[in-house]
């Protein structure tokens, strides 16, 4: 008998590890994402705003569901956007939060620049709007949020396209740390360093391989390799990857906002029954946290 026939058989746990509140550019409060996971059955819910850790809740329960102190940095590798997530985080450790701020400022910062440019054609009020937000850590999506509602963009999308993307009319670079410091920053705080929606970046499958690799001797533990929209055969690239590096999968809806009525806390590819010994939850730090995972499932809602 394994070791993992011998553990207790446990109630049923569901997993949701990736959503926004609106401390970032999620559109709700931390108890509205806590009940909308209870109503779909979502046991754990790691809370992972850009660029901000929430400081009320370090493990803690809302409305029956298990609260999990995670962030989703924004980073650069050789020019790459890629966004790095923390999971089981310490918001007191004084290294994370002395990157967070750092990229918190750099936000305000880049949102002042696009601010200029904005003003100068005609579009003023940007930072007084964000202003009125409950937002810590600002993005662009709060931008085309405030393109929509001024009518200079009819939707967020035409927003991104034709204002805020690479070649937007208020394109503003931006200045993220590396990969390497925001996987450190997250073991520093006792985190789990997960590779978000790999399958979204701007690459092919050879540059895929190679940012894996570099993940990994970053010190990297985790693919996210089940979220929406994402290709089965992508998603079958990314398990083979994880095997191939020792990496751990990792499960989450990115979810922002009720209104995006395609999203929902919990709705997800599962991972698959032969994949789930690699799951996130049987990672020592999760372990330590939770004890072991049995009946574990990140499935659709
Ligand atoms: P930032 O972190 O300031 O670069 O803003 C990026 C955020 O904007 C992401 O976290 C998404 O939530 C959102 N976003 C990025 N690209 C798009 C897009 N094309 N359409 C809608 N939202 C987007
Ligand atoms: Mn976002
Ligand atoms: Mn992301
Ligand atoms: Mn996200």
């Amino acid at each position: 008998m394994s070791a993992r026939d011998k553990t207790p058989k446990h109630a049923a746990v569901k997993v949701d590890l990736h959503c926004h509140s609106h401390c970032s550019d999620g559109k709700h409060s931390i108890d509205f994402l806590a009940q909308q996971a209870s109503d779909n059955g979502v046991t754990h819910l790691a809370i992972t705003d850009h660029d901000y850790v929430h400081t009320a809740f370090a493990t803690s329960t809302t409305q029956g569901v298990t609260l999990i102190n995670g962030v989703e940095i924004s980073c650069d590798w050789h020019n790459l956007e890629l966004h790095v997530v923390g999971l089981l985080v310490d918001p007191a450790c004084d290294a994370l939060q002395n990157l967070l701020v750092s990229q918190q400022s750099k936000r305000r910062e880049r949102m002042t620049a696009m601010d200029g440019l904005l003003t100068e054609r005609g579009i003023p009020g940007l930072m007084q709007s964000l202003g009125e937000l409950p937002a810590v850590s600002l993005s662009r999506s709060h931008v085309a949020d405030f393109l929509v509602t001024t009518g200079a963009s009819k939707t967020r999308q035409k927003a991104f396209k034709q204002f805020l993307g690479k070649k937007g009319k208020v394109a503003v670079a931006p200045d993220w740390c590396s990969m390497h410091s925001a996987i450190e920053a997250i073991h520093a705080a006792g985190g789990i360093a997960i590779l978000a929606h790999p399958g979204r970046y701007p690459v092919n499958r050879r540059r895929l391989t190679l940012l894996v690799e570099e993940f990994k001797t970053s010190g990297g533990d985790a693919l996210e390799c089940a979220y929406p929209n994402i290709a089965v055969d992508m998603q079958q690239a990314l398990v083979t990857l994880a095997r191939d590096h020792q990496l751990y999968l990792s499960a989450g809806s990115d979810f922002h906002d009720a209104g995006a009525k395609w999203t929902d806390i919990g709705k997800f590819p599962s991972i698959s029954v032969n994949d789930e010994a690699l799951a996130v939850w049987h990672h020592p730090r999760w372990i330590s946290e939770f004890g072991h995972a049995v009946g574990m499932s990140a499935q659709a809602v």
